[in-house]
């Protein structure tokens, strides 16, 4: 059996599926193939080195009242040995079809990062032991994917950035408590806590690794706080300056600009983001972000900034650097489901099943964050420099 999955979509749809499934029969509906954001006709381009996830929707017949089989799947790529599903391993096909806002009536395969250039990728649907179907043709979906990247080879699409981390002088004793600091110094953090925001914020971007280190040669920095605001919610104004070293430091080191530092405060920002974006005189960007220990939100702050690095601005109509052409001004995500893959696997559903919003785009300052295709396709472009685009129009991306 060899066919694309999306005329299987067709002919199960229009209940015309070639054999015709019969009552008590199952297959499987449609295939989404996403590493973070897809739409329903899988346009949003794959990438070479990032991980992809296959969502296999699954139906049945249920006419008259027959019952369907309760069945397993597994997913061979290039050949390989069969990968078994993550989560959800047995599934009672609806009448209606998989709910592709969740994972409980749909298999979620997780493949590893694949080279550039085409895979050859087989679903199949596993029947229990002594279960038939009138047909076996709507148990298997067989079809190519690309894998897409720079240049004729596809290779992986990667960023580079540079990271330094400063700390405080003369913080006021008030502030001690809430710094948890016991001196007027407060330490700069080491930078090898940025791991965990580059760890889950890679998944929010168009790129298959985010390559952050160390700026050779960096002191840690030190900057005096400059306490502004009441003693209750105030905080350090010296971030400034602190962000003032950072873009000294990558100017210096190039000066034909390009480049982007981040720029780590010693500060943790519970729960809110908290960072900037900023372009230097010689072309640089300067990141200055607090981290977010909490797992939900580690990340989100570097993708966002990274994003405006990228070129991307905001959604919501009331943020500045907004994007006019978002196609939703409330910042909402669109009638898209993001798998998120970090820290710990979830969907999170753009709307819900009457078409509310729930998700919204990284690029607002609303919750819970995925990347919008309008977001993760501009940014795609300028990270492959041109080379991978989605369709015109997707997400109104490109107007
Ligand atoms: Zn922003």
């Amino acid at each position: 059996m060899n066919r694309t999955y999306l005329s299987c979509l067709v002919a199960l749809a229009l209940g015309a599926c070639d054999p015709t499934p019969h009552p008590g029969d199952v297959g499987i509906e449609r295939v989404e193939l996403t590493q973070h954001i897809q739409d329903i006709a899988n346009q949003v381009p794959l990438l070479a080195g990032k991980p992809t996830f296959v969502r296999v929707f699954v139906r049945g017949n249920t006419e008259g009242g027959a019952a369907v089989p309760t069945v397993g799947a597994r997913l061979t790529v290039d050949g390989g040995a069969p990968i078994a599903p993550t989560g959800t391993t047995a599934v009672t096909p609806p009448a209606t079809g998989s709910d592709w806002r969740t994972t409980t009536d749909s298999f979620l395969f997780e493949v590893p990062a694949l080279a550039g250039g085409s895979h050859h990728l087989r679903v199949e649907l596993v029947l229990p032991a002594g279960a038939t179907v009138s047909s076996e043709a709507n148990l298997d979906a067989e079809f190519d994917v690309r894998m897409r990247g720079r240049g004729a080879s596809d290779a992986p699409i990667s960023a580079r950035a540079w990271s330094v981390s400063y700390g405080y002088t003369d913080v006021p004793m008030s502030y001690w408590q809430r710094a948890g600091i016991t001196s007027s110094t407060w330490p700069a953090r080491p930078v090898a806590d940025l791991g965990p925001q580059v760890a889950s914020a890679t998944p929010y971007l168009p790129l298959a690794t985010l390559d952050l280190q160390p700026l050779p040669g960096a002191p840690a920095g030190s900057v005096p706080c400059n306490y502004m605001g009441d003693a209750a919610t105030g905080g350090c104004a010296g971030y400034l300056d602190g962000r003032a070293w950072g873009q000294q430091l990558i100017d210096a080191a190039y000066p034909n600009g390009g480049e982007t530092i981040v720029v780590l405060q010693p500060e943790e920002a519970g729960n809110r983001l908290l960072g900037a974006d900023t372009v230097t005189g010689r072309g640089n960007h300067v990141i200055n972000l607090q981290r977010n220990d909490h797992p939900d939100l580690a990340g989100l702050t570097l993708a966002h900034e990274f994003l405006h690095a990228l070129g991307v601005g905001h959604t919501a109509s009331t943020l500045d650097f907004y994007e006019t052409s978002y196609p939703r001004p409330d910042g909402s995500l669109g009638p898209y489901v993001a798998v998120v893959s970090a820290p710990r696997l979830h969907l999170i559903p753009g709307d819900d099943a009457s078409g509310a919003p729930v998700g919204r785009d990284i690029q607002s300052y609303q919750f819970p964050q995925a990347t919008s295709p309008f977001t993760y396709c501009k940014a795609l472009r300028t990270a492959s420099a041109g080379d991978v685009t989605c369709p015109r129009g997707l997400d109104s991306w490109d107007r």
